[in-house]
């Protein structure tokens, strides 16, 4: 491990605690910690943090991938060769298939024949969740479907169970393949799942997600849906937006601008 596990938890449940041991709103840290006088992050603190995507302000920047290459430098996700070896936390699929049968004749033409940023939809109902044997997936009080690799035993039931392919199983050992190695987030080993945590280890320390940060363009907004003052609140109340396949309720809290 790049860290000391019992740090990363210690950092991981101070988040959950202080989600709901004060009332803060948006992404704004909370000024009033306690935290502060052992010099410990103040964390941003939520009660359900969700994401909105513009697939439109992506488009405007063909090719680009700067939210992909931060992602996955930020949390040593391993680059493979062969793509049956591939993990993936954030990646690019097709607008078909990403909203199988969500096309309705007033979405953009261009943005049904180009590809859209998917990633684990941190559901509210996940099934993924549901069918873990050793609780190594379970989902925070604010939301965030978390994994503890140190439990996972490799069954897979959780890569099954997700509708939307957003877990990733580790055939063989990552180590290797990590390029630029981050020491200040785990890496994984062979026979372990894994998937997008929305960063919840950057908002113990009071920053926004890697990708939200490394997006440049206005695409991506983080935020809590619990707060009317939210920008996602705001951005949701005057746009049309979708999630990804609505009818199996799974209610994702990853949202599209379309
Ligand atoms: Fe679980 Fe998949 Fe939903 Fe993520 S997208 S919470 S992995 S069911």
């Amino acid at each position: 491990m790049g860290i000391d596990r019992r740090k990363f938890l210690t950092i991981a449940g101070l988040t959950t605690l202080t989600a709901f041991g004060r009332k803060v709103p948006g992404v704004v840290p909370a000024e009033d910690s306690t935290l502060a006088q052992f010099d410990i992050p103040t964390p941003l603190s939520g009660k359900r943090w969700a994401l909105v995507i513009d697939p439109r302000k992506c488009l405007q920047q063909e090719g680009c991938r700067d939210c992909i290459d931060a992602c996955h430098q930020t949390h040593n996700v391993p680059q493979f060769d062969n793509p049956k070896d591939e993990i993936k936390w954030i990646w690019k699929e097709h607008f078909e298939e990403a909203f199988p049968g969500q096309d309705h004749p007033y979405i953009d033409e261009n943005l049904k024949e180009k590809p859209v940023l998917v990633m684990c939809n941190h559901c509210d109902n996940p099934p993924c969740v549901r069918v873990c044997p050793t609780q190594s997936t379970w989902k925070r009080e604010d939301g965030i479907v978390m994994m503890d690799m140190h439990r996972c035993i490799g069954c897979r039931y959780c890569v099954a169970a997700c509708p939307y392919g957003s877990r990733s199983f580790n055939w063989r050992d990552p180590r290797p393949f990590i390029k630029d190695t981050n020491e200040k987030y785990p890496t994984r080993m062979r026979g372990v799942v894994e998937k997008c945590n929305f960063c919840a280890e950057r908002l113990a320390e009071g920053l926004l997600p890697a990708c939200v940060e490394a997006c440049k363009h206005g695409a991506l907004t983080f935020g809590d849906l619990d707060d009317p003052e939210s920008e996602v609140r705001k951005i949701l109340q005057s746009h049309y937006a979708i999630r990804r396949k609505p009818s199996l309720g799974t209610q994702p809290q990853v949202y599209y601008l379309v």
